[in-house]
């Protein structure tokens, strides 16, 4: 016997069908790319993505065809993430910051026949189009531009393409299994592997991941994600506001402190999201403009470990709360996010503060084990760390284009990561099972070396990695950047780990740079700081 209740196909289009019907005036402010400040609405965003689904149409761009973008966070960026999966075709947002010759093999893989790009990338990209064989037709997302048009040989223009839909196009009904939108990994080694999600993932994720427990977003919210709209569909944020209602600030281009405590003070944003080295940025762009004051209530922070410091430097010297999470390209992204229990409230500060300082718990719709070297199931006591394995309504299946499924035979998707789970089912990530550090069979965590690190006032932002040593295999070793107008010398900045970690963990050698290597998504990427600083402790 089936039940007897309404079945209606969980579409992305829903979405933004709902925020333009009960928040249509609700305000999306987006930053644009050629500067100044845009305002716009859920409604006309709404009305937008329909014109587009209809140009595309037009264009001659077929149910399931990829449209990639290579663009900042903007209004024409949400309006492309709509526009094209609600129109049944498939977004697939690239990483800017790829190497040409990953660009090259991301659009190529995907088969992209439309790509949308913002004006930074004109130049870029007209070089590599030769080698885009698969493009029909490229766009500038923006008015009519002259010197674009002299760059890229029948190049269209966003804002002219929207005059060709149609204002009374009504978004198609399909399965909801269909695919919405492709992201491909960050490919530190090897090929970047393709993401395809559907609709029905990204819905489910967007409630899911949405729960008070969780993101806890609501229509009062201004919402900032920082969180680069390439970087797993930023979070999942513009389908989770759009359910929600809430006000959107999209930044734009400039990401830097400064440019994010501006817009965060002048479009009073009560939630931003992003990693930890966004936050870095900005914490060091109040220190130095002396805001006491900020109106931003809380912040999701996750994509890589947390500084311990980072908690303390917002809730003491802002009020605002900082929410852990963790997730991957691979899981939409949101696999756990740390909200207390009411167990917790008993807790002094410090103890809360541990609790705080892990990667939480999964809300409904994902599950989580971890496993030892045999395949074993682990306990989950705190203390035993083993290989995390996930699954769940919005975890990968297979790589786009891949013969075989990612998953093990039993279902589970593996992470990389190494973690630690609790009776409660809190999660903590050690590492990255390739950044582990494996000191004479024992092994140290990378991330609370970094941690400890980066707590010391005159550090700006550090990473741990294994350097080879002769007797132990590896070592610890520290790549640290000096906060502006402190001096640190290595040796102090060793005794720094005295009581903090067992003697054996403490790092044999700090080097000083610059600034440490990010990734397009501002992780530090550490492949690169192995191979410059791996041989450091053979050569002493
Ligand atoms: P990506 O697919 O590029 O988003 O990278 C996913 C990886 O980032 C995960 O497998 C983790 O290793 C790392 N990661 C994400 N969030 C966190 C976090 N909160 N703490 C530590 N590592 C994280």
């Amino acid at each position: 016997m089936f039940g007897q209740m309404m079945e209606q196909p969980l579409l992305i289009s829903s979405l933004i069908t709902h925020a333009a019907r009960y928040h249509g005036q609700g305000e999306v402010v987006s930053v644009e790319t050629t500067g100044g400040v845009e305002r716009s609405t859920w409604a006309t965003v709404e009305r937008n993505a329909r014109r587009l689904a209809s140009a595309l149409g037009k264009l001659g761009i077929a149910e399931n065809d990829r449209c990639g973008t290579i663009a900042w966070n903007n209004r024409r960026h949400l309006e492309i993430y709509f526009g094209v999966s609600g129109g049944g075709m498939v977004c697939h947002t690239i990483n800017p910051r790829l190497s040409p010759e990953n660009l090259i093999y991301v659009i190529t893989h995907a088969e992209d026949r439309v790509l949308f790009i913002d004006r930074t990338f004109v130049g870029p990209v007209s070089k590599l189009l030769p080698r885009l064989t698969t493009l029909r037709h490229v766009v500038v997302m923006g008015p009519r531009d002259e010197e674009a048009a002299g760059l890229i040989d029948g190049v269209l223009f966003y804002d002219e393409l929207l005059e060709t839909g149609d204002d009374s196009y009504e978004w198609p009904q399909f399965e909801e299994t269909r695919a919405s939108s492709l992201c491909y990994t960050s490919g530190t080694t090897g090929h970047p592997k393709g993401v395809l999600y559907s609709h029905r993932s990204t819905v489910l994720h967007s409630i899911g991941g949405n729960t008070v427990d969780g993101l806890a977003i609501a229509a009062r919210d201004t919402v900032l994600p920082v969180v680069p709209m390439f970087h797993v569909n930023a979070w999942g944020v513009p389908y989770v506001v759009a359910a929600q209602g809430s006000r959107l600030v999209l930044p734009g281009p400039h990401l830097d402190g400064a440019s994010l405590v501006n817009l965060i003070q002048s479009e009073k944003v009560t939630l931003a999201l992003g990693v930890p080295t966004i936050w870095m940025g900005l914490l060091a762009a109040l220190k130095e403009q002396g805001v006491t004051d900020l109106c931003l209530e809380r912040t999701v922070v996750g994509g890589s470990a947390l500084p311990p410091s980072m908690i303390d430097a917002f809730r003491d010297g802002y009020g605002v709360e900082l929410i852990h999470a963790w997730g991957m390209t691979e899981t939409s992204p949101l696999g756990t996010m740390n909200q207390l229990l009411a167990k917790h409230e008993a807790l002094s500060d410090e103890e809360k503060r541990k609790v705080r300082l892990g990667q939480g718990r999964p809300p409904y719709g994902v599950d989580l084990r971890i496993l030892g070297d045999e395949g074993e199931a682990l306990p989950w006591d705190g203390q035993t760390q083993g290989k995390l394995q996930i699954r769940g309504h919005w975890i990968v299946d297979r790589y786009f284009g891949a013969d075989d499924t990612a998953l093990t035979r039993d279902g589970w998707f593996d992470t990389g990561d190494v973690a630690t789970i609790d009776s409660d089912g809190y999660l903590v990530i050690r590492d990255r099972s390739k950044d582990i550090i494996k000191s004479g069979g024992e092994w140290i965590s990378s991330v609370d070396l970094e941690g400890i690190a980066i707590a010391h006032p005159a550090i700006a932002n550090a990473a741990a990695i294994a350097a080879r040593h002769p007797k132990w295999d590896e070592r610890p070793v520290i790549v640290a950047v000096k906060a502006p107008g402190q001096e640190v010398e290595e040796a102090e900045l060793l005794a720094f780990y005295d009581g903090k970690v067992p003697h054996w963990q403490v790092p044999d050698r700090v080097v000083f740079v610059e600034e440490l290597p990010l990734g397009g998504t501002g992780k530090v990427l550490k492949t690169h700081l192995r191979e410059a600083h791996g041989d450091i402790l053979l050569k002493d």
